[in-house]
């Protein structure tokens, strides 16, 4: 078994298939021994539990997950390393390699056809350039995974993470207390990937709900009042609003009069369930937007 997180090994086997790193793929491999292990333990998997990895990259997570579950299914969208992978992975009779693009991949038939109804994690060194959309992908299409353990930018991983109602709160924060409840498990120094990027890293593990916290009347709705809220975030609520849905003020006033949010209140002071209520206010209302 080769050990995958060992920069001599990952540099001779590269060398050897004449792979050259794509930064526009935002491949950077893990070269530290106690990182995958890690996030292999804390994403949920086990025997009865199988993992989705996205972008396995010479197979350093996914063979730590392939010895903690029955099956892995990972994806990957660079052609040039599947032979590699072959190599890599070859003592486990229970990883499926699948070339294709997370973004176009139809995951709800993947998990039916693959899973055979055991429950489902996702576990992923995530590439930077998508992280957000693959995780929104992920949660807007409520697949039906227990949660999604993936290593993103510090920077994005503080950002999903953080209470809402404080000064980090972001839109996507809001789509992600949504659908799950964020934690931050622990952060990688930038010094931990070949070759190495210019930002560091965080593992991040979110638990999906199997119920929405608050109940919405219109969900498209609700991101549409989320989006707007955030659109003009140093603004005041009023005016983004105002703006953001193309609503007279005085209507927006009377909403927020209507739920006793004071006029003055920026986004990123909202709770979800001020949100909520101010969504469900305009669907109960029948506003047009
Ligand atoms: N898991 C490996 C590790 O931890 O060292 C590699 C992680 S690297 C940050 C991201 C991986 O995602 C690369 O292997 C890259 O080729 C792959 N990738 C990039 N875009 C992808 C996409 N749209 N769909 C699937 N895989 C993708």
């Amino acid at each position: 078994m080769y050990n995958l997180a060992d920069i001599k090994t990952v540099k001779s086997i590269l060398s050897r298939y004449g792979f050259n790193f794509s930064k526009s793929l935002g491949q950077n491999f893990l070269i530290n021994p106690s990182v995958c292990p890690r996030m292999a333990e804390e994403c949920g998997c086990n025997m009865e539990v199988g993992v989705i990895e996205i972008g396995p990259g010479i197979g350093v997570l996914t063979c730590e997950l392939a010895k903690r579950t029955n099956k892995v299914v990972a994806i990957e969208l660079d052609k040039k390393l599947l032979p590699i992978l072959s190599e890599t992975l070859s003592d486990f009779d229970n990883i499926k390699i699948i070339n294709d693009d997370i973004m176009k991949m139809n995951l709800e038939g993947l998990i039916a056809s693959e899973f055979d109804g055991k429950d489902v994690v996702v576990c992923a060194n995530l590439p930077y350039y998508i992280t957000s959309p693959i995780i929104m992908k992920l949660l807007e299409t409520r697949l039906n995974v227990k949660s999604i353990t993936v290593m993103v930018q510090k920077e994005v991983a503080l950002r999903l993470c953080t209470d809402l109602g404080t000064r980090d709160s972001s839109s996507i924060g809001v789509a992600i207390n949504y659908y799950a409840e964020p934690e931050l498990l622990f952060e990688v120094s930038r010094g931990n990937f070949v070759p190495m990027p210019k930002v560091d890293s965080a593992v991040i593990k979110l638990n999906i709900r199997k119920e929405p916290q608050f109940k919405v009347q219109d969900e498209k709705l609700f991101f549409k009042v989320v989006n707007a809220a955030f659109s003009q975030r140093r603004k005041t609520l009023h005016n983004s609003l105002s703006n953001g849905l193309n609503l007279q003020k005085s209507i927006v006033q009377d909403i927020l009069n209507g739920l006793s949010i004071p006029l003055t209140i920026r986004a990123e002071n909202l709770n979800i369930e001020q949100f909520v209520k101010i969504s469900n206010y305009i669907y109960d209302r029948k506003i047009k937007l």
